[in-house]
């Protein structure tokens, strides 16, 4: 059979199998409270498909509840919100020296400028763009050194007179905003206003100036200049841990199978967990492959009819096996992986802390084959 026949023979039955909803209102909440902590305007970072959670769907609901701006790490992902209709400023931050910065540029699309190199390369791309000069403030990852900063500023404002480039923005980052009395963000702010103060000494006049990302966003207020960058607090996630947001990811999937086994019994690869009794075992088609990190074996639970009831043995790729205790559940019943917690269910925080990492990883680690 060729593969075009076959294709129309099986057709996808969404809604069937392991299934991610988003909760738009969720997202609209959270927003318009970080909106509202914001000193200056507010750009939505949609960047790994929105955390994991739609970049269009998130960009557009955050767009109708306070923020003005768009914020992805590479030209392509804001080619792809540009595709998907989003029309609202935007800007890209980390890029290769030869990424297509005429298409940005073309597509009305703001570029960051970490280094000299960068700079060259933008304004060999034709038209003038707008960039905002990005100086590391204290985690030797992305951004012109402090060293590099004074000539950067000095060429850009070159670039600048000569009409190849207008400088609209300064931004940097903090790297331990997530721990609000880290002595390290009071440090970075200094650095990012000694920055400010060199690009104006040069002669640039950026009217963007943005440090504060989520964290920082919710608890410092000295950071937040005239715009703040927040992600993770869009769909939820406070790094500070200081705020109340709402979670807006539910992750289920069907029973698929049920058995009942005796004590004794050894379930998964390696056998590494043995029925202590007789019980009834439902089988769930998700495992690494979609998302659930493996390390959580042996520590992680699901909610089945209201009831929280431990992941067994090995999470293999693509399914899993949680002990369901006495009652046997029915076939194709729905198991709640994680949601927002409201009915008892496990939360992507509890995922996180079962697979020692953070809320984020578990958020944009969700794999391609669940439905959305
Ligand atoms: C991801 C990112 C953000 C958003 O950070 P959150 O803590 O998710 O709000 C802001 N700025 C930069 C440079 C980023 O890479």
């Amino acid at each position: 059979m060729t593969a075009a026949r076959s294709a129309t023979l099986v057709r996808p039955r969404v809604g069937h199998g392991p299934r991610l909803e988003i909760d738009l209102d969720a997202v609209a909440a959270n927003t318009r409270l970080l909106a509202r902590r914001a000193s200056g305007a507010l750009m939505a970072v949609v960047k790994a498909d929105g955390f994991g959670h739609g970049a269009a769907q998130v960009a557009r609901t955050a767009r109708t509840n306070g923020a003005s701006w768009l914020g992805v790490t590479s030209i392509d992902e804001a080619a792809a919100l540009r595709r998907a209709g989003l029309d609202a400023p935007m800007l890209s931050w980390l890029n290769p020296v030869d990424a297509d910065f005429a298409g940005a540029i073309a597509g009305g699309v703001d570029l960051a400028v970490p280094s000299l190199a960068h700079l060259d390369a933008v304004q060999r791309a034709g038209t003038a763009a707008r960039i905002h000069l990005h100086v590391d403030t204290g985690m030797a990852r992305d951004g012109a050194t402090l060293e590099d900063w004074p000539a950067l500023c000095r060429l850009a404002r070159r670039a600048e007179l000569a009409g190849r480039a207008r400088v609209v923005g300064v931004m940097g980052h903090l790297g331990c905003a997530d721990v609000p009395d880290d002595p390290e963000n009071a440090a970075g702010r200094k650095r990012f206003v000694w920055a400010l103060e060199v690009a104006r000494r040069s002669g640039l006049r950026p009217p963007l100036r943005h440090l504060a990302a989520t964290a920082s966003t919710l608890t410092d207020p000295l950071s937040h200049h005239t715009l703040s960058r927040v992600g993770a607090g869009l769909v939820g996630i406070d790094p500070s841990r200081t705020t109340v947001l709402r979670p807006a990811m539910t992750l289920t999937a069907p029973v698929v199978a049920v058995r009942s086994v005796r004590a004794g019994t050894p379930v998964g690869y390696g056998g590494t967990w043995s029925a202590p009794r007789r019980t009834h075992l439902a089988l769930l088609p998700l495992g690494y492959a979609d998302g659930l990190p493996r390390i959580t074996s042996g520590r992680a639970s699901v909610q089945l009819s209201g009831r929280r009831c431990p992941v067994v043995g090995r999470i293999s790729m693509d399914q899993v096996v949680v002990d369901a205790g006495d009652r046997a559940p029915e076939l194709g019943e729905t198991a709640t992986v994680f949601g927002p917690g409201r009915t008892g269910e496990p939360t992507v925080a509890e995922w996180a802390s079962w697979a020692d990492t953070i809320e984020h990883e578990i958020v944009t680690g969700i794999g391609a084959r669940v439905a959305r």
